[in-house]
């Protein structure tokens, strides 16, 4: 392990150890005091930062999405509630050290680490009221700011789903007309929920072994900013959280069961634990930040891990057979809604777009929800909570659509080279260095 010895004991011992003959090892009544050198490792700053974070949590509700270190660094954290200035110096203080420490060189270890002491600078820096434009905090926070679309570029997907559902009336009503015929009736959404998450696992089970005595368990849950929510609890165990503020489509079993579940967020945070922190022994990964570039395998695993779970034809044919029996609805409409959700996933960026001119205060509130019904097809009950989404969460929605597309560009590249995706898939979720993983640089 690289070392750094801090530049107090430095200038200690290079005042002592200017004479002929001296042995740094000899008794030297000229020598600092053992307490006076302290030598700064890797390891060290790693603490430092979980520390850190554990400080941010108390100002910034949403920063700390799990934690499974040792219980009284919570502890102190909440009792000292150390100042926004205060963590702003630590989060410099940790940067700089991580600065002396890559003059040796970097590793994907180090490289991550500072993307996180980055992100949190950042978080620290919003809190005290410092506003960042939306591709500056995308680009701080995850290590890169997505791709600016031209709205046009969602012209076609609209005039081919209008193709699709023709009719009279505007197209976002016709959209969310059809798609409600497909909506979960409320006593089946358990046991709706429970087949399509055992099947997501099944998958994964085919291709990982996972830790034993891992599990989860599901609730149903109202009035939050989003539609669903893995909670990791730490010892292989996560709580899934599935939104019913509004209707839930028969589609969003599968993907949720994906996204949240297998190979998702909970096996994300599987693999980060056994392989990073424990195996490992790196302590950063007891606390899982949400605002980071970590985000960006996170979101983007979890929802391109519905497409290696299912492919097209394979989602479809589970959906007819076993969900849409068990939710009592007609299968009738299967493959339709199928070739919509196609579609919809070419509007996906649409997001970005929207969070960035309403983020930078280009437009208001109205006009963002006016465009989420034109380029998301959203109902405005949707909208409205896709917009409470962003004042929430702000720049990471890029997550979903950029980061699901850094994904499957890593898969491609490598599958491209003989790589077997489920492989290639698994180095995403167990990399400490989610801007080199994603091929960023
Ligand atoms: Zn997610």
């Amino acid at each position: 392990m690289k070392r750094i010895v801090a530049a107090l004991a430095l200038a200690l011992i290079a005042s002592c150890g200017d004479g002929p003959n001296t042995d740094d090892k000899a008794p030297d009544k000229s020598a600092p005091p053992e307490a006076a050198i302290s030598v700064i490792g890797v390891d060290d700053l790693a603490e430092r930062f979980v520390k850190l974070g554990l400080a941010l949590g108390q100002h910034d509700a949403n920063y700390v999405d799990a934690y499974s270190g040792p219980p009284e660094w919570a502890e102190a954290a909440k009792t000292e509630k150390k100042p926004l200035d205060a963590l702003e110096q630590e989060a410099l203080d940790i940067l700089e050290a991580l600065g002396v420490l890559a003059r040796d060189g970097v590793d994907a270890r180090e490289a991550g680490l500072k993307s996180l002491a980055t992100a949190a600078l950042t978080r620290i820096r919003l809190a005290k009221g410092e506003r960042f434009t939306f591709d500056e905090e995308a680009a701080l926070i995850y290590g890169m700011a997505p791709p600016v679309q031209d709205p046009a570029a969602f012209d076609q997907a609209l005039a081919d789903i209008d193709a699709l559902l023709p009719g009279d009336g505007p197209l976002t009503e016709r959209v969310n007309a059809f798609r409600n015929r497909f909506n979960i009736p409320a006593e089946k959404l358990q046991a709706v929920f429970d087949a399509a998450i055992a099947e997501c696992r099944q998958r994964t089970l085919a291709h990982y072994e996972l830790p034993e005595g891992e599990k989860f368990s599901l609730r149903f849950v109202k009035d939050k900013p989003w539609s669903g929510y893995n909670w990791y609890q730490g010892g292989y165990e996560s709580v899934i959280e599935i939104n019913t503020d509004l209707p839930i489509n028969i589609d969003r079993a599968v993907d949720l069961g994906c996204h949240e579940g297998y190979p998702g967020h909970h096996v994300w945070n599987l693999f980060v634990d056994r392989d990073l922190r424990r195996r490992n022994g790196w302590i950063e990964f007891s606390i899982l930040p949400l605002f980071s570039p970590q985000a960006l395998i996170g979101e983007g695993s979890a929802n391109y891990g519905v497409e290696l779970a299912f492919a097209d034809r394979e989602k479809l044919d589970f959906e007819r057979e076993v969900l849409f029996p068990l939710a009592g609805l007609d299968p009738a409409g299967a493959a339709k809604l199928q070739a919509l959700n196609a579609l919809k996933r070419k509007l996906s960026h649409a997001a970005n777009y929207i969070a960035r001119d309403y983020l930078d205060g280009r437009i208001d509130r109205a006009a963002a929800i006016a465009l989420m019904e034109k380029y998301e097809l959203a109902t405005p009950e949707r909208a409205r909570q896709r917009l409470d989404f962003i004042d929430a969460y702000r720049a990471y929605v890029i997550n979903y659509n950029f980061g699901r597309d850094l994904v499957a560009a890593h898969i491609e590249r490598e599958t491209a080279k003989g790589a077997e995706p489920w492989t290639a898939f698994e180095q995403i979720l167990s990399s400490p260095d989610a801007a080199g993983a994603l091929g960023a640089r």
